[in-house]
């Protein structure tokens, strides 16, 4: 695995996979890799010859008074947990060179992304868009893996290339939990002991959304007020939205259908946390959920 750090021999490298007749497939990262990541890396794995992960922290995502500064990094680690999964470079661009300073283009991904994360986080999503696309303008890979954990993030994703034409295919992959069902996150290191007991309970709210709903509840209203209940009874969680949303859209929806996504998120200490499920029948797979999701 060669480690790229810089746009133009990434360019390079690229171009030289393509012409041996590789496929290519690119994960994004921001780096401190857990299993959630892991798991895209194996995905791109699987479905293409060649497999680029990249990992940057990317300033324009963060907000001011965000963790950009703080943000784990540990290149090191995130090298050796690559190593087993043979893939053929990690890039690991520098801002100066993804952000020179005659840089002035970004991606305004328009209104319906100031909701939800975007509201919490104004301007994220218009960081998100435009280093998705510089990277798939370096990499030009056949396909890039996103992680349903980020279930906004990929449908911003999607309409990106949808909406700029783009020539990769992306493919969405479940969210990978902790032992204890906490979805896994670079940022669960800022927890304390206690605070993750507290942080465990928007996957419970989310499970007992689908419970709902494996028992015949579809209204909206009554599933994300029981939701709201749970994670309000602990005082160490301050939750910021629990909604249910039409996966085309992004509007909340009153009927809960096959497909619907329950969305939450929250601060505990000084992290912020999101998580989400797909609801559908009982029984269903991760991937057959997905798929419900239209994803
Ligand atoms: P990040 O490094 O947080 O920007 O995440 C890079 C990619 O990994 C994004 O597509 C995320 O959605 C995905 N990802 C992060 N956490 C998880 C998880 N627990 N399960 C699956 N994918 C994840």
């Amino acid at each position: 695995m060669r480690v790229i750090r810089s746009v133009a021999e990434m360019k390079h490298f690229a171009r030289q996979l393509r012409r041996a007749g590789a496929t290519i497939a690119l994960v994004p990262t921001m780096g401190a890799l857990h299993e959630g990541h892991l798991s895209l890396v194996r995905r791109a794995k699987q479905e293409c010859s060649a497999g680029i992960v990249s990992i940057f922290v990317n300033p324009a995502q963060f907000g001011p008074s965000e963790d950009l500064a703080r943000y784990p990094r540990n290149l090191e680690k995130d090298v050796e947990a690559l190593r087993p999964f043979e893939v053929d470079a990690c890039f690991v661009p520098t801002a100066e060179d993804m952000y020179p300073a005659d840089f002035i283009t970004f991606v305004d991904p328009g209104a319906i992304v100031r909701r939800l994360e975007g509201a919490a986080r104004p301007n994220h999503f218009r960081g998100v868009a435009t280093i998705v696309l510089k990277l798939l303008g370096i990499v030009n890979p056949d396909l890039a893996c996103f992680g349903q954990k980020d279930f906004q993030q990929a449908w911003v994703i999607r309409r990106l290339v949808s909406d700029f034409n783009l020539d990769v295919r992306v493919v969405l992959c479940p969210i990978v939990r902790e032992a204890d069902g906490l979805a896994a996150s670079s940022r669960n290191v800022y927890l304390s002991a206690e605070e993750r007991q507290s942080a465990r309970l928007l996957n419970r709210s989310l499970e007992r959304a689908k419970e709902l709903v494996w028992n015949g509840e579809s209204n909206s209203g009554l599933v994300t007020q029981a939701m709201r209940q749970l994670v309000e009874q602990d005082a160490g969680i301050s939750l910021d939205y629990a909604v249910i949303v039409s996966p085309a859209s992004f509007d909340t929806v009153e009927r809960i259908a096959a497909g619907s996504v329950a969305l939450v998120a929250a601060r505990v200490g000084s992290a912020r946390l999101i998580d989400n499920a797909i609801l559908g029948p009982r029984g269903a797979t991760e991937e057959e959920l997905l798929e419900m999701a239209g994803s």
